[in-house]
């Protein structure tokens, strides 16, 4: 009896000591990033939030459940091994006394019967993970599979320790039926089936086994504690603290701003000697940021979704987090070494591994490949499917900032974008007074403010950059106007007074330029006094909505296809010329999985008489970027298949009449594709892209014009 008190206390101290020592370590790299005071604020001022996500997220596994077969398998599994501590603790009770139950609870056969019934519903996960993994092996799936990049020796050796947990676990219990040391007497359904094995081998025999296998199983749960912490499973403790810390609701909508030391940068007084510009090392990551590397699964789900990755591109999200989390490992004992002296001591390895330019070639020793850096789009798919809550976008444009502000390095055909926004306000440099030409083509006036709005105005008209100079879009604008118009609501436009929201620039990594255009934007919208702005380009609407409070400018900001919508709800609109084509509808990033704006474009078209709308495979959460954002729009696509192209090549498998959208960058990408498609024969010549505005406005009954005042009778 006293050998085994031995060899089970020394087994757990000694696993113990070594994974508080790693834990410890690993508290310290997170630490010796930047504070992110902001979350911890979060955290106080709303804990609500928190706790919430922490039921749905990480005891509802909400997220994990989106992919049914693996969420389930995940779900049995960790709510089998939460519900196991139990047999952990009787475990240590039968340490020290062969007749050991948990007070109260010890004999009541529901217990054992729970116990059991995870233990066979953990077995059935991990089988499940296998054939998973087996069926998405990289070695032949290549690039499809999603655990291409992941470190699998790893994730087949946590397999076997759980299959070795749940094994040990069960012969175990079923010896102690046969000594009769086992605390309950019914409901062991699976023990009792081991015992019944085990029986003929005799008392004697099964004291030996239960003995060994208790101390086994300890050994095994406690080895699986210190593999842990040196694996991709430290997601198990990580998991909740980093969804606790997450920006709710997610990761997603604006941008957050740049800070140094936790303060919001200050551009005026900020000197890029002391202050921290964007992610330029590791440890410019927030200790948020840290935690975020530490909590990756290497799930690849994320990777599974991203369309950079899904056309060619070197961009893996998941690859990103690893690289940054292998380089911080590696230079952790460099960040954490105290002094200079102590930094001057350790191996060249380590000095190399701090000397790599975080974003880089590899010939430069670049962690992370300026390809990879600028070939994410910002669609927001990764920070979608992440079961962990890991902030992908706020990690790239961190990165994507150093390199603008203080290297000046970026694809250099998106320079001119920069110059014309600083110039000229709008990225193509047209300049403010083509802002208002798309107006002179109306037949009914449109108030131009340049001042307050009149109280008998209800709507600012954010016509965007793309609404009011781009061709195509131009028609989305005329449409809307027209249909606000038909409906009877009052809005006014700012005209030449509008200029670019610097969604670019900022998506970019130019902050400044996007504070300085945000800026003057709010600064137009408080003369305005506009209280309830419309906005048709989605990017813009995001912005406005979620990035300006962030410069003191609140607004309520409504989406165009919200507002119509509403109108059609209302009456106000009433689609009457019917439109007998098939229309599937593509699901602009920034309006859907950005602002979960889904159902309003698809409620239109469902009102229009004749439409027949086609889904595509990819739609709402999990619809496939068209290719412009992260002002990818203004960068060449010189890897792999154009996106723009996959994704006009999945709308024209729904053998489509048109494709429909609510974004004007959407518009003229899958525009661009079409176009392409109609050259080599591919798409039929009478396809094309509209917005939901324009399909509305072809077949509501417009008003008659007012015809113009003739000659009194008798004159
Ligand atoms: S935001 Fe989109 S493009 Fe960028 S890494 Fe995530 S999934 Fe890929
Ligand atoms: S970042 Fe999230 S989704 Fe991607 S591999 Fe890691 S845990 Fe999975």
């Amino acid at each position: 009896m006293a050998l085994r008190i031995i060899i089970g206390l020394a087994l757990t101290m000694v696993a113990f000591a070594i994974a508080g020592r790693r834990l410890w370590w690993l508290f310290r790299l997170a630490t010796s990033g930047q504070p992110a005071p902001e979350r911890l604020a979060a955290v106080r001022e709303h804990p609500g939030r928190g706790a919430g996500a922490e039921v749905t997220e990480v005891l509802g596994q909400r997220k994990l459940l989106q992919w049914t077969i693996p969420g389930i398998a995940h779900f049995m599994t960790f709510w089998g091994f939460t519900i196991l501590l139990l047999t952990l603790i009787e475990a240590y009770g039968d340490l020290f006394s062969k007749t050991f139950a948990i007070p109260l609870i010890g004999h009541w056969p529901v217990i054992g019967f729970a116990e059991d019934l995870v233990a066979v519903a953990v077995l059935i996960g991990i089988v499940t993970f296998a054939v998973i993994r087996l069926r998405n092996d990289p070695k032949r799936e290549g690039r499809e599979s999603r655990f291409a990049g992941s470190h699998t020796g790893a994730a087949w050796l946590v397999l076997a320790m759980i299959f070795l947990v749940i094994v040990t676990l069960l012969m175990a219990r079923g010896a102690q039926i046969d000594t009769g040391d086992f605390p309950y007497r019914h409901g062991a359904f699976a023990s009792q089936i081991v015992g019944h094995w085990l029986a003929p081998a005799g008392l004697g025999a099964n004291r030996a086994i239960e003995t060994t296998f208790i101390l086994a199983q300890l050994a095994v749960v406690l080895g699986f504690l210190v593999l842990v912490t040196y694996s991709k499973h430290l997601h198990i403790f990580l998991a909740p603290l980093n969804v606790l810390f997450s920006r709710r609701p997610n990761g997603l909508r604006g941008l957050q701003p740049m800070r140094s030391g936790g303060k919001v940068l200050d551009f005026e007084e900020a000197d890029p000697d002391t202050d921290v510009f964007g992610i330029g090392k590791v440890e410019d990551l927030t200790w948020k940021g840290m935690l975020d590397l530490g909590t990756c699964t290497e799930c690849g789900r994320c990777q599974s979704q991203c369309p950079a990755w899904a056309t060619g591109k070197p961009l893996s999200p998941k690859m990103l987090i690893l690289d940054l989390r292998d380089h911080a490992f590696a230079k952790a004992p460099y960040l954490l070494a105290g002094s200079d002296e102590a930094r001057e001591q350790l191996p060249d390895a380590i000095k190399a591994q701090a000397n790599r330019p975080l974003v880089g070639t590899a010939e430069a020793g670049g962690v992370i490949d300026p390809d990879v850096l600028w070939s994410c789009t910002n669609c927001g798919a990764c920070v979608q499917e992440c079961p962990v809550d890991i902030e992908h976008i706020d990690h790239i444009t961190g990165m994507r900032r150093h390199q603008v502000l203080i290297e000046s390095e970026f694809p250099p055909e998106a320079a001119g974008m920069l110059k014309n926004l600083e110039n000229k306000g709008d990225p193509w440099g047209m300049g403010e007074s083509k802002r208002a030409e798309w107006l002179t083509e109306l037949d009914f006036e449109v108030p131009v403010v340049d001042g307050p709005i009149g109280d008998d105005v209800e709507y600012l008209f954010w016509v965007g950059c793309a609404g009011a100079l781009e061709d195509r879009a131009k028609k989305t604008t005329r449409a809307i106007a027209q249909l606000l118009h038909t409906a009877g609501v009052s809005f006014a436009v700012l005209g030449p007074g509008e200029t670019c929201t610097g969604d670019p620039a900022r998506r970019m990594g130019n902050e400044f330029v996007f504070s300085m255009l945000a800026q003057q934007n709010i600064e137009t919208l408080n003369e305005a006094k506009a209280r309830k702005i419309i906005a048709s380009c989605p990017h813009c609407f995001n912005t406005i909505a979620n990035e300006y409070p962030q410069l003191g400018g609140d607004y309520e900001v409504i989406h165009h296809t919200q507002l119509l919508a509403q109108l059609v709800r209302d009456g106000k609109l009433t689609p009457v010329t019917p439109i007998e084509e098939k229309i599937t509808y593509h699901d602009p990033c920034f309006l859907g999985r950005h602002n979960r704006v889904f159902t309003p474009p698809r409620e239109i078209m469902e009102q229009v008489p004749g439409v027949r709308a086609q889904e595509m495979h990819r739609c709402k959460e999990r619809g496939f970027c068209c290719g412009a954002g992260g002002a990818r729009m203004w960068m060449e696509e010189r890897i792999g298949k154009r996106i723009n192209v996959e994704r006009i090549d999945e709308a024209l498998g729904t053998d489509p009449d048109t494709i429909s959208t609510g974004c004007p960058f959407c518009l003229v990408m899958l525009g661009d594709a079409i176009s392409a498609k109609k050259s080599s024969g591919e798409a039929r010549d009478s396809l094309e892209v509209v917005d939901v505005a324009q399909l509305l406005a072809r077949s509501v009954a417009r008003p008659e014009p007012a015809a113009p005042a003739g000659p009194a009778a008798g004159d």
